[in-house]
């Protein structure tokens, strides 16, 4: 055969062949192929296919080929064949049954079809990848967060969600230019990647979007702990093109089996709580709760200490004078509970009762704030300062306990205070969630002889004969119609109409967050009774509080 003309063909031929007798023993092998797969003619004879790792990584689908030779005398497909180095490369193999004089061969044809596989790859990588990061894209999140929960459900723990976006990106980018944006999302993806397992997915579907999925969490608060964990990176700047940029972050978050168990309601509730997350403000983030219809603002700094917060006398109250527009004389003030947190400083109650309120402190806290304001209404009567009215904020999860009106009962009784100087402050949502027993739960506090407020009245969706059914004394007009008075003519014909009618009914009014001469004059014009703000007072501490009473009792 050596001599032969159509040896020299087979020898030189561009395509890898191999022949094979019919017990799968090699015959011949080209140059074409010693140049595929390193194994030249010599070292191959004779050997068995079966015996070398020439195919041996895909055996299964060796198997196949013999059968559809015997059965068709062909076969064609993609096969790995092996290296005499060890690696594999990809195919596209060709297997003919010949058959002369009772002689059966086969002849193996092979082409190189790694470039074409690693095209195939990288588009594989273009549709699954964010090109500029190189991290998962919405495509591969969405099948990432599907297998998560179905895991998750299996293994019976938790997949939170979250919905990142960096705070004013569109500014960086406008300001310093695109090329910049894009090294600043690269770092960021670089210092944030590192702080997640293996098994969580972190992938950027947009812009300055990303989403990171946690899987395998036993507790809610793991996930505060990673969102902490990531804005504690981005403590420090980034330098890009000598510039130093600090960014933040607003963060959704959602959890299964929580929020729901479908994986994709999963990211758009997460996506949800982002969009109020940067109405807060941003720099901040929210945990969706579908079941109670509100997003809460976090802070984990915050929530490791809460519970401690009362026994520790972390928190003060500020006392803020309510005015009368008759005297122009303190009438009494509302309690205003701050945080005097050892790192962060005085914290806002607006920033801690919301956590409190989700994570089960708020009955302590509510609870300290009666007991300190019982007490300070006993002390002051036994000294002769006669302040008859401090109102106390009352949270929906304190309102909703039955053992509220108890518990001030006890305090009442324990500092023996008289019940009418003690207000309690209410919000027209949380009355009117459940009317049947805010009806119930208000008789019984109206039983004590305790006074009732409707606060921040006109913000919410009650109408005034609804709460006319109520047996409230007094209603506080919300500072937003306050603030706007002066140039919106229908905040004030609201404000007017809101007076009018609470007077029929015949409710005590005060206005809030009077800030302003021009404010003052108006409601003051328009019969409201009492008020609130900036214009007479801030919130005060408790010595300064007394002391203004004192002096202003005096004039
Ligand atoms: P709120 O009951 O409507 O209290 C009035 C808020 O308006 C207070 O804010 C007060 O400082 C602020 N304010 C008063 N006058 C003015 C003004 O002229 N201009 C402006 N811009 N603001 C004014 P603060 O003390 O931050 O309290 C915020 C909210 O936190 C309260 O709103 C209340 O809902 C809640 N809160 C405060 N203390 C407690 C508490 O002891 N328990 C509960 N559950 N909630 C509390
Ligand atoms: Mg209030
Ligand atoms: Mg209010």
């Amino acid at each position: 055969m050596e001599n032969n003309i159509f040896y020299e063909a087979f020898i030189n031929s561009q395509e890898a062949i191999l022949i094979v007798d019919k017990d799968k023993n090699v015959i011949a092998s080209n140059r074409a192929f010693e140049k595929l797969t390193g194994y030249n003619c010599k070292e191959i004879e004779g050997k068995n296919l079966f015996d070398m790792e020439l195919l041996g990584s895909v055996t299964y689908k060796v198997k196949n080929i013999w059968n559809d030779l015997e059965e068709q005398g062909y076969w064609q497909g993609e096969l790995f064949l092996g290296k005499k180095l060890g690696v594999s490369i990809p195919v596209w193999a060709q297997f003919q049954y010949v058959e002369k004089d009772g002689t059966i061969l086969y002849l193996v044809t092979a082409l190189d079809i790694s470039q074409q596989k690693m095209m195939e790859n990288s588009i594989d990588f273009l549709k699954n990848y964010d090109a500029l990061t190189g991290l998962p894209n919405r495509n591969l999140l969405n099948d990432r967060v599907k297998v998560a929960v179905a895991t998750a459900k299996r293994m019976k723990v938790k997949v939170g969600v979250l919905y990142l976006d960096i705070d004013n990106f569109k500014m960086i980018n406008d300001n310093l230019g695109v090329p910049l944006g894009d090294v600043l999302l690269q770092k960021f993806t670089k210092r944030i990647s590192i702080l997640f397992r293996e098994t969580d997915t972190f992938a950027r579907i947009g812009g300055d979007d990303f989403v990171l999925v946690c899987f395998g969490m036993n507790y809610n608060n793991e996930l505060l702990v990673i969102i902490n964990r990531i804005r504690e990176s981005l403590e420090k700047p980034f330098y890009v093109f000598n510039n130093k940029i600090n960014l933040t972050i607003s963060v959704g978050a959602s959890i299964f089996p929580d929020d729901t168990d479908d994986p994709y309601k999963l990211i758009s509730y997460a996506e949800a709580a982002l969009e109020t997350a940067k109405d807060y403000g941003r720099n901040t983030y929210i945990l969706y709760r579908p079941k109670e219809h509100v997003e809460i603002k976090d802070d984990y700094t915050l929530l490791s200490r809460i519970g401690d917060a009362a026994k520790n006398n972390e928190f003060i109250l500020y006392y803020q004078p309510k005015v009368s527009f008759e005297s122009d004389k303190i009438v009494g003030a509302e309690a205003l509970i701050r945080w005097q947190h050892p790192t962060m400083g005085l914290v806002s109650p607006m920033r801690f009762i919301p956590l409190a309120e989700t994570y089960g402190y708020i009955k302590e806290v509510g609870e300290w704030v009666i007991d300190k304001v019982c007490q300070q209404l006993s002390y002051w009567s036994k000294r002769g300062i006669n302040i008859e009215n401090i109102s106390i904020n009352i949270s929906p999860i304190q309102f909703s306990d039955k053992r509220l009106k108890d518990y001030i009962e006890d305090k009442i009784n324990l500092y023996n205070i008289n019940p009418s100087h003690l207000e309690l402050e209410l919000t027209e949502s949380m009355v009117m969630r459940n009317f049947e027993l805010s009806l119930e739960i208000i008789n019984s506090l109206k039983a004590i002889n305790i006074l009732l407020s409707l606060d921040d009245f006109g913000i919410g969706y009650s109408s005034l004969s609804c709460i006319s059914k109520l047996p409230f004394d007094i209603l506080k007009i919300d500072r937003t119609f306050i603030m706007d008075i002066e140039k919106n003519l229908q905040s004030k014909k609201i404000i007017n109409m809101i007076i009018n009618l609470a007077k029929t009914l015949g409710l005590k009014v005060i206005a809030e967050g009077i800030e302003t001469e021009i404010q003052y004059n108006m409601l003051k014009e328009m019969s409201c009774d009492e008020f609130q703000g900036y214009y007479f007072s801030k919130p005060l501490t408790v010595e300064e509080f007394q002391a203004k009473w004192i002096n202003n009792k005096k004039i």
